[in-house]
């Protein structure tokens, strides 16, 4: 019998803690990392070559979505295929479970806009086999699966089986029915979720209900976010997952009592909460520095606020098909609401252009998503004899041709059938400078995939091989040990991924060996490979030699390889 399952060769091992990198072997058996070094005249069943690679431990992703798609994709890519070996699911607060059979339909629609996750693909993929919280955990430990997972428990499901879908919405809760919410957070933390998580943006939330509708979680009052953190005070474990107000906007300080209310939640949770995001601004730099700076100022006064950063370039490839991130604005929500044929109808209606560029004019703009909003909207793509304006921004197009922003927008994308292909550039995340700055905080992890959501027009989940590829080999604005510890080691420390995030004497054997210089995010494509028939957006990678999940091969060469050794982690462990 050989000494080892595997052992992975003369690699140089950046462990993810921030140690100086060190060429030495790895010598893996029964999922572990049995050995690091020693292992001459050691056997094993097979030896992989990582001359010249780097051996680093798989990353671990917190924010995702994958809550249905994990069901009938075991590697939950694009992240699977990025290096990525635990996801955290359940995030904003958004999921499936606790539901009763007959809201199944309710909680799908529920994932359609806010996410948009295609309905068809949930309706087709997912087994809908629980109906309790600890169900769900014992559905997700049951399915095979690619990579190691945990979840926290989402606060609008525990609403709506509380009060119902529409009641929740409608009033506040009665104590009572508050006390029944803790006692499901408190069964579920017992099965074995990880905290919770919730959206609280309000009235004018930009990631709504199916019918435009804010999210039940969007309308929590604080006493009731404070009653949730107490269940952790009081349990001495878990996380919070929280996004509050409208904290992205385009050039914003976060508001002061958006700051005092998340050092109230870490003050009485007295566990990590962690805060929804840190994304770097080139046009207001201002922003992600003062974000920083409050971050570390929670440290210092003992607080666990961490931040999320948003560290990955590139925008939205989208089209109004399927675009429903706009919904900030009333005329914008409105628009973009309904069936296809409607959509259409009401962008050539008179009235509601006029609202439209009412609102535009007065300033009034949907600019969480999008840098300088719609004018600066590209038109790419080969569509309809749009050739010579290819490449230009909407703004371009009607200076040229004289129209209203809006009016240039909607005609071209009417006469398009709404099949217009747009890039829609992110507020300036475009520059080295301002990413490394987000990402030199102790307190920022890399991030946000939002995998398994927007998954028509977003492709976020390349964010850990972007990383690699331009702050580390291109930019050399980070260094490789910086990047590891960011990809990995503080995102299991923050989310409790336990013995996870680093390369170690007895931890997992979750490690990703490449090749820097080879290392490739492909272009963008479309996938049709979701249930139901339905279409994704997606990239996938090059240079990933061997990605090991719990000690086995899950990819070799950017293939997977079939192996499913993932593991649903009890309240972060296993
Ligand atoms: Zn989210």
């Amino acid at each position: 019998m050989a000494d080892f399952d595997i052992i992975i060769q003369g690699g140089t091992i950046v462990d993810g803690t921030r140690t100086p990198r060190y060429v030495s072997d790895i010598g893996i058996k029964d999922g572990k990392i049995a050995q690091i070094g020693g292992l001459k005249g050691k056997t094993a069943e097979r030896s992989l070559d990582a001359a010249g690679r780097i051996v680093a431990p798989g990353f671990v992703d917190l924010h995702t979505h994958y809550d249905a798609q994990i069901f009938w994709d075991p590697y939950c890519t694009l992240s699977g295929w990025h290096g990525v070996t635990s996801v955290a699911l359940g995030n904003c607060g958004f999921g499936f479970a606790p539901s009763r059979a007959e809201d199944r339909d309710r909680a799908m629609l529920s994932m359609t806009r806010n996410e948009a996750i295609p309905y068809e693909a949930m309706k087709a993929g997912m087994p809908w086999n629980w109906v309790t919280f600890p169900d769900f955990i014992d559905s997700l430990s049951r399915t095979p699966k690619g990579v190691n997972c945990l979840t926290y428990v989402p606060l609008t499901p525990l609403y709506a089986w509380v009060m119902g879908w529409e009641e929740a919405k409608k009033r506040r809760p009665t104590e009572a029915e508050l006390q029944e919410m803790c006692r499901l957070i408190h069964e579920a933390m017992d099965a074995g979720a990880c905290g919770w998580s919730a959206q609280v943006l309000g009235e004018n939330s930009i990631q709504r209900d199916y019918d435009g509708t804010p999210m039940i979680t969007d309308l929590l009052s604080e006493h009731e976010i404070l009653t949730f953190a107490k269940v952790l005070a009081d349990r001495d474990e878990g996380f919070i997952e929280l996004a509050y107000r409208q904290t992205g906007e385009e050039g914003r300080p976060l508001a002061d009592d958006a700051r005092e209310f998340f050092e109230k939640v870490a003050a009485v949770a007295k566990r990590p909460i962690l805060y929804q995001a840190v994304t770097p601004n080139s046009v207001h730099p201002s922003q992600h520095r003062e974000r920083i700076k409050w971050l570390e100022d929670c440290a210092a006064r003992g607080l666990r606020v961490y931040g999320q950063g948003a560290t990955r370039r590139g925008g939205f490839e989208m089209t109004f098909e399927d675009w429903n991130l706009f919904d900030d604005t009333a005329a914008w929500r409105e628009v973009t609401l309904g069936t296809k044929a409607e959509r259409k109808a009401k962008m050539q209606d008179p009235e509601m252009r006029r609202r439209l560029k009412e609102e535009w004019d007065s300033g009034i703009r949907p600019t969480q998503v999008a840098q300088g909003s719609v004018g600066s909207l590209v038109l790419q793509g080969e569509k309809a004899g749009n050739t010579a304006e290819f490449g230009q921004t909407v703004q371009q197009i009607a200076d040229a041709q004289g129209k209203h922003v809006i009016d240039a927008l909607l005609d071209m994308v009417v006469a398009d059938d709404l099949a217009t292909e747009f890039f829609a550039p992110t507020q300036g995340r475009e520059a080295a400078q301002f990413t490394t700055e987000v990402l030199n905080s102790n307190l920022v992890v890399a991030g946000v995939s939002d995998g398994g959501a927007h998954v028509k027009f977003l492709t976020a989940g390349i964010y850990p091989t972007d990383l690699l590829i331009w702050l580390v080999r291109d930019e050399k604005t980070i260094t490789l040990e910086d990047a590891h510890y960011k990809l990995s080691y503080l995102p299991a420390h923050m989310g409790g991924f336990k013995d996870r995030g680093a390369i170690r004497e007895q931890a997992p054997a979750d490690i990703v060996v490449y090749d820097l210089d080879k290392l490739e995010v492909l272009p963008s494509e479309v996938a049709e490979d979701l249930p139901g028939g339905e279409w994704r957006r997606i990239q996938k990678s090059k240079g990933y030699d061997w990605i090991l999940v719990n000690g086995q091969i899950t990819f070799e060469n950017g293939e997977p390889t079939g192996a499913l050794p993932g593991k649903f982690l009890r309240n972060g462990r296993g």
